[in-house]
């Protein structure tokens, strides 16, 4: 069985088709990265994947189970978590307070046991802490604990936001453009971060990036995008040297 499968996704803004009967298959456990020139339709496959868009034709399965009928406030529980290509950040509050805003959105308990401040609600605050901890520690963020995200540089900023999708343990992490802004230093740790969040943690990821360079290093699976179609999936080189994918870079 599939793990996170999109068969035949369609949606259309006012009459334009922006991304046209679509189907991916990504395995569990596996990295991988879709590539396009702008406007190809990568985020808006991000936003069909996080519920924030309904297809108009197809279907998106994940684990088993029909997304369709799911919201985005639905994906924590299920256990997909995302960035944004624009960072959606709480600018007011510290990194800590980010981190925690975003497992509370995971919390099972309800809103009486919240009241009565029950066992199960306690120990679900003390995992929240410490897996907070835990991804502060990993991404190196503890220096900035308690400092306010407006005041950070926008590379440390893209950082705060990998670590609160993955405070919240997800089974997949979709990465929107993660690199973009970045130096070459930063950049390089992404690799490696990248990396570990397969190999240690265990979660599958999708991500949309454009430095290429990273996407030769940490995909094990590339599909290249063009005007809402896929026109070559494989390994990073086999779709890097695809003649379809070869013309449509240099058309653009
Ligand atoms: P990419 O991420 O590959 O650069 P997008 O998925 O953001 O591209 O956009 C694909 C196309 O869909 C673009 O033409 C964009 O203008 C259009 N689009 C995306 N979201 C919307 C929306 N909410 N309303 C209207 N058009 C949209
Ligand atoms: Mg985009």
């Amino acid at each position: 069985m599939s793990f996170l499968s999109l068969e035949n996704v369609t949606i259309s803004f006012g009459g334009i088709r922006a991304v046209k009967n679509v189907s991916l298959d990504i395995k569990e456990g596996e990295i991988f990265a879709l590539v396009g020139p702008n406007g190809a339709g990568k985020s808006t496959i991000f936003n069909l994947i996080s519920r924030l868009y309904k297809q108009n034709e197809g279907n998106i399965f994940f684990d088993g189970k029909s997304l369709n009928h799911l919201k985005p406030f639905d994906m924590p529980d299920i256990g997909i978590a995302r960035t944004f290509q624009n960072i959606e950040l709480f600018g007011n509050a510290t990194v800590l307070q980010n981190l925690l805003v975003g497992t509370n959105v995971r919390k099972s308990s309800n809103f009486l046991s919240e009241i009565l401040f029950t066992r199960s609600v306690r120990k679900e605050e003390v995992t929240s802490r410490v897996m907070v901890e835990e991804v502060m520690d990993f991404l190196d963020l503890q220096q900035y604990r308690e400092k306010y995200i407006m005041g950070l540089s926008y590379g440390t900023r893209k950082i705060v936001e990998l670590g609160r999708a993955l405070a919240l343990k997800p089974k997949v992490l979709l990465l929107d453009e993660p690199a973009s802004g970045l130096s070459a230093e930063e950049t390089a740790d992404l690799a490696f971060w990248i990396e570990d969040i397969k190999k240690i943690m265990g979660i599958t990821v999708l991500m949309v990036e454009h430095n290429l360079n990273l996407v030769n290093k940490v995909a094990d699976r590339v599909a290249a995008l063009v005007d809402g179609e896929i026109i070559s999936v494989g390994n990073p080189k086999s779709v890097q040297s695809d003649p379809k994918v070869i013309e449509a870079y240099i058309g653009v």
